[in-house]
């Protein structure tokens, strides 16, 4: 297994394997960057396969998690977790008490929190070995609202960038997933005065986005052709690719999903068609700002008065791709760089995958 040598490597500042026989834990934590705080960032639970696969996620990941704490304002580094396994079969409550005892073993520099395979239910678990974890059942909020609150002030200030609209009524939104971000979006865009198109695999979800919402239903393939102003991808990652980058109507893609980008030269794709991206880190944030203000001294105000923030950080990012002639998915990662290292050595670096 090549650690320095792959080639999701960063000058990670730390990646520790750990494995416990009692309770069959083996996991990977990654640290990649401590320099703006300690590294925050979710512990996955996947059946991987092979060790190297495990690697290179955690590795990726966690260098994500560095971009977006960074461009979310926060005083916290990137890190990630993962654990190699079946959520469904091979998680044990004795299991999760191990990765607690992993994480105290960092000494703080790694904060976790649940992610896909681990849960609030599993965080409790966890912190009862170390305090150094987030999203603890009966302690931490669902970071939803967080997330779609901050969706719908990145695709006003996308709109306003790309349409010089200063509010959105009247803006065709279509909707891609009527889940615990995409309906809350739904309904905040629905408030404001924008005519939705949706669509789901959840039959529920469509009918009362219909009634509540006069919402257009559409077939699941139908979304991306529909004649809208922006395309809100709120469902499943890789959702822009070779088959509907083309198909797309919109001029603006604002929605919550992760990596919406299949690769990043459709990134520069929609950029050549005069779609304007937010790039899906950036927007996506709410959920680990919600995160960073959750705990005892929780105020709804400040917290959302931050996460409007990243309708201001997305215009600065609109500004930087138009100056610099690049697709905003590269500015984002060149506004990131700059944060983690103040000394200033992006431009001309790509950084993303
Ligand atoms: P969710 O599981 O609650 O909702 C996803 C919705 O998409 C469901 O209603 C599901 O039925 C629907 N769906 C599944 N396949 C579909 C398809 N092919 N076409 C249309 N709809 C489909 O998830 P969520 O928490 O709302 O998150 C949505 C996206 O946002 C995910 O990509 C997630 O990773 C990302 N995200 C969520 C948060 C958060 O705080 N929840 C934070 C950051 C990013």
């Amino acid at each position: 297994m090549s650690v320095f040598s792959s080639k999701s490597f960063d000058g990670h500042e730390t990646v520790a394997f750990h494995s416990d026989a009692k309770t069959g834990l083996k996991a990977i934590i990654a640290i990649h960057s401590t320099t703006l705080g300690p590294a925050l960032g979710g512990c996955r639970m996947w059946d991987y396969g092979d060790d190297q696969a495990a690697l290179t996620d955690v590795l990726r990941l966690s260098r994500g998690m560095s971009y977006k704490n960074a461009l979310a304002g926060l005083p916290w580094g990137g890190g990630k977790s993962v654990i190699l396994g079946n959520a469904k079969t091979d998680k044990t409550p004795a299991m999760m008490r191990e990765m607690g005892r992993f994480v105290e073993n960092l000494g703080g520099r790694y904060i976790v929190a649940e992610d896909v395979g681990t849960s609030p239910d599993d965080m409790l678990e966890v912190s009862k070995e170390t305090p150094h974890v987030r999203g603890v059942k009966g302690v931490g909020f669902d970071p939803s609202p967080g997330t779609a609150y901050g969706v719908f002030k990145g695709l006003e200030a996308t709109v306003r960038a790309r349409l010089g609209a200063t509010d959105l009524q009247g803006i065709r939104v279509a909707v891609q997933g009527l889940g615990h971000v995409g309906y809350d979006l739904a309904r905040q865009l629905h408030e404001a005065g924008a005519v939705l198109t949706v669509t789901d695999i959840d039959q529920a979800a469509l009918a009362k986005a219909e009634s509540e919402l006069n919402a257009t239903v559409v077939g699941l393939d139908d979304i991306y052709d529909a004649d809208v102003d922006v395309y809100a991808p709120c469902a499943l990652g890789a959702s822009i690719n070779d088959k509907t980058v083309d198909r797309l109507r919109a001029s603006v893609v604002a929605g919550a999903a992760n990596n919406q980008l299949a690769e990043d030269r459709h990134g520069d794709r929609l950029a050549q068609r005069g779609i304007l991206y937010a790039p899906d880190y950036v927007i996506n944030a709410g959920g680990v700002i919600h995160i960073y203000h959750e705990g005892p001294n929780f105020d709804r105000e400040t917290t959302f008065a931050h996460i409007a923030q990243i309708g201001v950080t997305l215009e600065e990012i609109y500004q930087r791709a138009k100056k610099e002639g690049i697709a905003t998915h590269i500015a984002a990662d060149r506004l990131a760089l700059d944060r983690l290292n103040p000394a200033g050595h992006s431009a001309g670096l790509h950084a993303a995958e």
